[in-house]
């Protein structure tokens, strides 16, 4: 059961071999018996799952217990999923990694929550995930690093660690993900999964604790691109409560999953295949590129003449965008405050300096800087003409070919402190994933291999503004003719 696939869950449970209860049960008993050496998990609650699976097990038997019309008409009912710790989730802690969280409860669940819970799905817990999503490798947590299941002294990945880290040890079969630079991508990779931020707009963010509004979008991980697009199909969706939701007719993302990939024209930027690249990662990226030869695909040499400049604008631009965000933590309507302090501004100042850590401070700082009046016309405005070329350039790139593919992350994953005293080395670690962000545009990560100290290596796949179907299809095919995203690490059974 634990190495299912979502399809064979919910065929499970259409034929009555397994329970929604019984395979919560599982999962929980899982992460009560592995989570401790993990850390994935900030909270559970058994009372809560179980009562959200029997409501599941519950609407099955209603209709003449047809279960397999039941459960054809709402594919995931029953399969439980775990949320990181970003998105408000009613009568749920919702910490966002931070101490300045730490005890909030939300009054209301986020869209992307609301979405699964009407697919039926369980709420397994809360994932753990860098200070509100700001770090490439979990440490960032108020709550502690997050350890990777394939080697416990190295990182899962961040700023959606814990989600990796979750499924990758099977502690839960699916899970959500942030990603404003990379965060649902790098992890994924760093852990072997397959995970995918959509095109800009198209999750709705209400709920979702914002870092850099403009680049921060939800989606799901999970072993295999079938199951993401399955999870996709019940997470996109107009939403009036937020603003930049983008209204489109309602899409199956499973829709293409099995056209051949013949014809298919890939465009490799020769930016991504430079220097910057591990020799492990380039050998086990560039043997997926041969079975996608094989597949039927060709591959096109493309240029991405600004991405170089991709990491420097993203640390402008999300930086100024999350201070303005942040600056809601301020002691008075929710959250952490001061416990002693002299009048209102020292209440301010205490609870801020206390509740938050070390990286998010230097970003509220740096943000904070580049906004102010004599550097806002050096650094804002420069930064965001930038990413208007960035945008450009992958409009010319995909004029020659349909998906864009390369590495997701320059290196494995890393040990724990390796690139702390130097948070640019930290920083790079997203230097492949960024633009995207940047861009709008929706990327996906799929496991491509293994490479030094048998630690997974992840493929990127870009896809022009809403290609996310083809882009699945593209993975899944992929998926079809090897065996990386079933691969689970050693001693976790
Ligand atoms: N690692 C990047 C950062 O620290 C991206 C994080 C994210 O995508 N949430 O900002």
């Amino acid at each position: 059961m634990i190495n299912a696939s979502l399809k064979e869950l919910s065929a499970a449970l259409a034929q009555r071999k397994i329970s929604a209860v019984e395979l919560a049960t599982l999962f929980l008993n899982r992460i009560e018996r592995l989570n401790p050496a993990l850390n994935a998990f900030i909270t559970t609650d058994r009372e809560k799952t179980l009562a959200q699976a029997q409501r599941s097990d519950d609407a099955r038997k209603v209709g003449a217990g047809d279960t397999v019309a039941f459960q054809s008409k709402a594919p995931l009912s029953g399969i439980p999923l775990a949320h990181k710790d970003i998105f408000c989730t009613q009568g749920w802690r919702t910490t966002c990694g931070s101490k300045m969280l730490a005890n909030f409860v939300s009054p209301y669940d986020a869209h992307v929550v609301e979405r699964m819970a009407t697919a039926g799905m369980v709420t397994l817990g809360k994932l753990n995930m860098d200070e509100f999503a700001m770090g490439s490798s979990n440490e960032t947590s108020f709550f502690g690093a997050v350890k990777n299941p394939w080697d416990v002294s190295r990182v899962p990945g961040g700023s959606s660690g814990g989600s990796a880290a979750a499924i990758a040890a099977r502690l839960a079969p699916a899970a959500t993900g942030t990603d404003t630079g990379g965060s649902i991508r790098q992890p994924a990779a760093l852990c072997g999964l397959t995970g995918i931020k959509p095109t800009y707009g198209v999750v709705s963010r209400y709920g979702m604790i914002a870092f850099a509004s403009s680049l921060d979008q939800a989606g799901p991980m999970a072993k295999s691109a079938e199951d993401c697009a399955l999870l996709l199909t019940a997470m996109a969706g107009f939403d009036t409560r937020d603003s930049t939701s983008l209204e489109r007719p309602a899409e199956d993302y499973s829709r293409d999953l099995n056209q051949p990939l013949t014809g298919l024209k890939i465009g490799l930027p020769k930016e991504f295949f430079g220097d910057g690249m591990d020799a492990d990662v380039r050998s086990a990226v560039e043997a997926a590129l041969d079975e996608y030869r094989k597949l039927g695909a060709t591959t096109v040499e493309v240029s991405l003449p600004n991405s170089a400049l991709s990491v420097p604008a993203y640390y402008v631009i999300a930086p100024a965008e999350a201070s303005s965000n942040l600056s809601r933590f301020d002691g008075v309507r929710y959250g952490y405050r001061a416990p002693e302090y002299t009048d209102l501004a020292d209440m301010y100042a205490k609870t801020r300096a206390q509740g938050f850590g070390a990286e998010v401070k230097r970003r509220i700082l740096i943000g904070t800087y580049v906004l102010s009046h004599g550097y806002y016309d050096a650094y804002y405005l420069q930064a965001q003409k930038i990413r208007r070329l960035i945008a450009a350039d992958f409009s010319a790139a995909f004029e020659q070919c349909d998906v864009i593919m390369g590495p997701t992350s320059p290196s494995v994953a890393f040990a724990f402190g390796a690139k702390n005293a130097d948070p640019v080395q930290m920083y790079l670690s997203d230097i492949y994933t960024i633009s995207t962000n940047l861009a709008g545009l929706p990327g996906m990560s799929l496991p491509c291999g293994f490479g030094n100290n048998n630690m997974p290596v992840g493929l990127q796949i870009i896809g022009h503004w809403f290609d996310e179907a083809k882009m699945l299809n593209t993975a899944h095919q992929y998926q079809q003719v090897t065996d990386w995203h079933s691969r689970m690490p050693e001693g976790l059974a």
